[in-house]
C-alpha cells in the first residue's frame, strides 16, 4: 500500500490486488518505528529505517486527512533495559544523529522512537490509497501471470486478468514462493511472530519497553501489546500455547504490575523474513516490467517511507535518492545464505 500511495502521489494510476491471507504481516506487527538496537544492524538496514522513521509524522498526517482514520503516530519513546547494552550504543546514537541517554540501571532512553497501531494504519492508508484514485481488490489472488517474451501482459485472478503497463510483486512472506511460472524473490522466508494483547486498565506504561528480544507496546487508549517471537515455522499462522504462555511471563517479570492480569487477545503474524533484514527492492531479473518489493522482515513498517520512494525512483528511472545496490536481486543472490532469525 505505501507502494501505490507513493506511484498516486507522482499521478499514476495504481490497482491493487489483496488476498489478506491470514498472517498479513503489516497488521499483525507491533509498530514500533525503530529498529530494535539499531546499532547491531548493517547501514543498508539503517538507512531505509531512519528515513522513515523521519517521514512518517508527515506520512501519517497525510494518510489521515486523506482517509479520516487516525493510524495513531505516537513520538511516545522507548526504553531498552538490560545488562547487553554497551556503552559504544550511545556512542553510536550519537553518532547516527539518534538521540540518546544513559540510564543509572546501564540502559538507555530513547526519546525520538515513535509507534503507529498497524490494524489502525494499514486502514488509513488503504483509504488514502482510494481517495487518491487507487482500486483496492479485497480478497483477490493473483495466481499467476500472463507473459509475452519477457513483458508481462497482465496478472490473473482466477479466470479474470488484469492487465497494466508495469507490476509489482509485493507479496510480503509469500514472495519467496513460486507465483505460477514466476522465479521467487531469493532467500525469503516467512517468520512467525506471536502476540498478546493487555486491556487498558492493567498498566500504567506510556513508552516503548525493550529488554532481552521482547517489548511492550502501549497504545494510546491504554490497551497494551506484548512480543515477540520470530520462529522459523513455515506458513503456519497459528497461535502456539506455549509460546503464550512464556509471552506472558515476560510481560509480567518486565511490567510486575501486569501480574494477575490475562491477555484479552493474541495473534501471529508472518515477517517477509530476509537475511540480514536487507529487503530486496528491484526490477525481476525475468521481466521488463516486473519489480518487486519485498523482505523488509522485523522493520517493513518502519521502512515503508524510504523503501516506496526508492521503488518508484527505480521504476520511473529518477535518479535513486539512495545507492540501490544493497536491494538488489544480485546482492539477495549473493548474500551468504540464513543465519539464525533469533540473531536478527
Ligand atoms: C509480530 C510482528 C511484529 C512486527 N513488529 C514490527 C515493528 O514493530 N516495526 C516494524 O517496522 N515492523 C514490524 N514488523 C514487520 C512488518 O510488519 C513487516 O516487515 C511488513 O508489514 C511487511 O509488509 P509487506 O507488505 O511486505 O507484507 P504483508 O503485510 O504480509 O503483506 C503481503 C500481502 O500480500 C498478500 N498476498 C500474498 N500472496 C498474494 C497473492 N498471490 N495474491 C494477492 N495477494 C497476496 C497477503 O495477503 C498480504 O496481505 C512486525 C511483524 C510481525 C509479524
Amino acid at each position: 500500500m505505501s507502494a501505490a500511495h507513493a506511484l498516486l502521489r507522482q499521478g499514476q494510476s495504481v490497482t491493487l490486488a489483496d488476498l489478506r491471507r491470514r498472517g498479513q504481516s503489516s497488521w499483525a506487527g507491533a509498530g514500533i518505528l525503530c529498529p530494535l538496537l539499531p546499532w547491531n544492524y548493517t547501514d543498508a538496514v539503517n538507512r531505509l529505517a531512519f528515513e522513515g522513521m523521519r517521514a512518517w509524522p508527515d506520512w501519517a498526517a497525510e494518510a489521515a486527512r486523506l482517509s479520516g482514520r487516525d493510524p495513531e503516530y505516537w513520538p511516545c519513546g522507548m526504553e531498552v533495559r538490560g545488562g547487553d547494552i554497551e556503552p559504544q550504543a550511545l556512542a553510536w546514537c550519537r553518532q547516527h544523529g539518534l538521540a540518546a541517554e544513559g540510564r543509572p540501571d546501564g540502559g538507555i532512553w530513547l526519546p525520538q522512537v515513535a509507534q503507529l497501531r498497524n490494524p489502525r494504519l494499514t486502514a488509513a492508508l488503504a483509504g488514502a490509497v482510494t481517495a487518491l484514485g487507487g482500486t483496492i481488490l479485497p480478497e483477490c489472488e493473483i495466481s499467476g501471470l500472463r507473459q509475452s517474451g519477457r513483458t508481462v501482459v497482465s496478472a490473473l485472478a482466477g479466470q479474470v486478468e488484469h492487465a497494466a503497463d508495469v507490476f509489482i510483486w509485493t507479496g510480503g512472506a509469500w514472495a519467496g514462493q513460486m507465483l505460477g511460472q514466476l522465479s521467487p524473490v531469493p532467500n525469503i522466508r516467512p517468520m512467525r511472530g506471536q502476540m498478546l494483547l493487555y486491556a487498558p486498565g492493567s498498566h500504567n506504561l506510556r513508552h516503548i519497553l525493550y529488554r532481552d528480544g521482547f517489548y511492550l507496546v502501549p497504545r494510546r487508549d491504554g490497551h497494551l501489546l506484548a512480543g515477540s517471537t520470530v520462529e522459523d515455522a513455515g506458513f503456519d499462522a497459528d497461535t502456539a500455547p506455549d509460546a503464550l504462555a512464556a509471552l506472558h511471563r515476560a510481560a509480567c517479570a518486565l511490567l510486575p504490575e501486569l501480574s494477575g492480569h490475562r491477555p484479552i487477545l493474541s495473534w501471529a503474524g508472518l515477517r517477509p523474513g530476509s537475511p540480514d533484514n536487507i529487503p530486496v527492492i528491484d526490477r525481476h531479473p525475468d521481466h521488463d516490467n516486473l519489480w518487486v518489493s519485498t523482505g523488509h522482515f522485523r522493520y517493513g513498517v518502519t521502512m515503508a517511507p524510504a523503501s516506496s520512494r526508492l521503488l518508484v525512483e527505480l521504476m520511473l528511472d529518477a535518479p535513486p535518492h539512495l545507492d540501490p545496490a544493497p536491494y538488489s536481486w544480485q546482492a539477495a543472490l549473493a548474500r551468504p545464505g540464513w543465519r539464525s532469525a533469533a540473531a536478527c
